[in-house]
C-alpha cells in the first residue's frame, strides 16, 4: 500500500535521508526506532505529504505522490490530487494539535464535514462511534483543555480515525505525555492494531510495545535503514552493533 522507491530528503546542506526504499502492505504494522535525528519523523512526514522527497518517488495506493497523470503525461500533482491521497492516510502528532475552542466532538466532526462534505448527522454518529472507541464517549462536550494528555492524545486517534484511512501515521504519540498516561494511549493503539484491517506505521521510543505490536521493525540510523526484520531479530537478538548500543540505552 505505500512504497518508497530510493528516497533522498536534504534540508539545506544537511542530507537527511539517504536512499530509503521501503515496502508496506495493507494491514501490515511497521515499528521505526532510531535515534534522535536519524530521520523518523521525516519519513512519515512526507507520506503525509507534508515534505517533498529531494529524490526517489513515494507511491500510496499505487499512486505516485507528487506526480499525476493528465493526457496521458505525468505532470506535477495539483493539491486535489494531494488531498485525495492524504484522505487515506490519518496521522497522529507527538503534540495533539485540537482545536483549542471546539469541544471534542467538534474536533472529530471538522473533517469529515469540512474536507469530506459529509452531512453534520453522519459525521456526529461516526465521531460519537470513535470517542467510544478510544474510551472517552461520555466526554464528547468537553474542551480540549478539561482534558489529560492522554485523553486529549485519545481524541487526536478518535480524530484520524473518523476519516477511515487506511494507513495511520503515529509519530511518538506518547513522548509529551506523563509516565502515568502512557499505558492508556498505547492501549488503544494495540486495539486498533488488533482490529488488523489500518497498515499502520508507528515511530516510537517504547521498545516493549513495538516488539508487542509490530510484524516489522526497522532501525534508521543517520538516514539509512540500517536493519530490519520481525521484532524477535530486531530487537532481542540484534546483529548489528549500533543497534546494540542504541537498544540498551532503553534497558
Ligand atoms: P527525533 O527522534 O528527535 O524526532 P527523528 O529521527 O524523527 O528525530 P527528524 O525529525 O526526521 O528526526 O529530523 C532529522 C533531521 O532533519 C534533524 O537533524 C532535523 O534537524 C532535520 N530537519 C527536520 N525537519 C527540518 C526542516 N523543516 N528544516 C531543516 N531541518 C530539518
Amino acid at each position: 500500500i505505500v512504497k518508497y522507491k530510493n528516497v533522498y530528503k536534504s534540508f539545506g546542506d544537511v542530507n537527511v535521508l539517504k536512499g530509503i526504499n521501503l515496502n508496506i502492505s495493507p494491514s501490515e504494522k511497521v515499528a521505526l526506532i532510531g535515534p534522535s535525528g536519524s530521520g523518523k519523523t521525516t519519513i512519515i512526514r512526507m507520506l503525509m505529504t507534508l515534505e517533498q522527497p529531494t529524490s526517489g518517488t513515494i507511491e500510496v495506493n499505487g499512486h505516485n505522490l507528487w506526480k499525476m497523470e493528465r493526457n496521458g503525461k505525468q505532470v506535477d500533482a495539483n493539491e486535489s490530487h494531494l488531498r485525495k491521497i492524504r484522505g487515506d492516510i490519518g496521522m497522529v502528532f507527538q503534540h495533539f494539535n485540537l482545536f483549542p475552542h471546539m469541544t471534542i466532538l467538534e474536533n472529530c466532526m471538522a473533517a469529515p464535514i469540512h474536507v469530506q462534505k459529509e452531512s453534520k448527522e453522519s459525521a456526529k454518529q461516526r465521531s460519537i462511534e470513535m470517542l467510544e472507541k478510544v474510551g472517552l464517549g461520555d466526554k464528547t462536550d468537553l474542551y480540549p483543555s478539561q482534558l489529560s494528555g492522554g485523553q486529549k492524545q485519545r481524541v487526536a486517534m478518535a480524530r484520524a480515525l473518523v476519516m477511515r484511512p487506511k494507513i495511520m501515521l503515529f509519530d511518538e504519540v506518547t513522548s509529551a505525555l506523563d509516565p502515568e498516561l502512557v499505558g492508556e494511549v498505547l492501549e488503544v493503539i494495540r486495539d486498533l492494531a488488533k482490529e488488523g484491517e489500518m497498515a499502520m506505521i508507528l515511530v516510537t521510543h517504547e521498545m516493549d510495545f513495538a516488539r508487542d505490536i509490530a510484524d516489522r521493525v526497522l532501525f534508521l540510523n543517520e538516514g539509512v535503514i540500517e536493519a530490519e526484520g520481525p521484532p524477535e531479530e530486531i530487537l532481542i537478538n540484534p546483529e548489528s552493533e549500533r543497534l546494540q548500543s542504541f537498544l540498551s540505552r532503553f534497558t
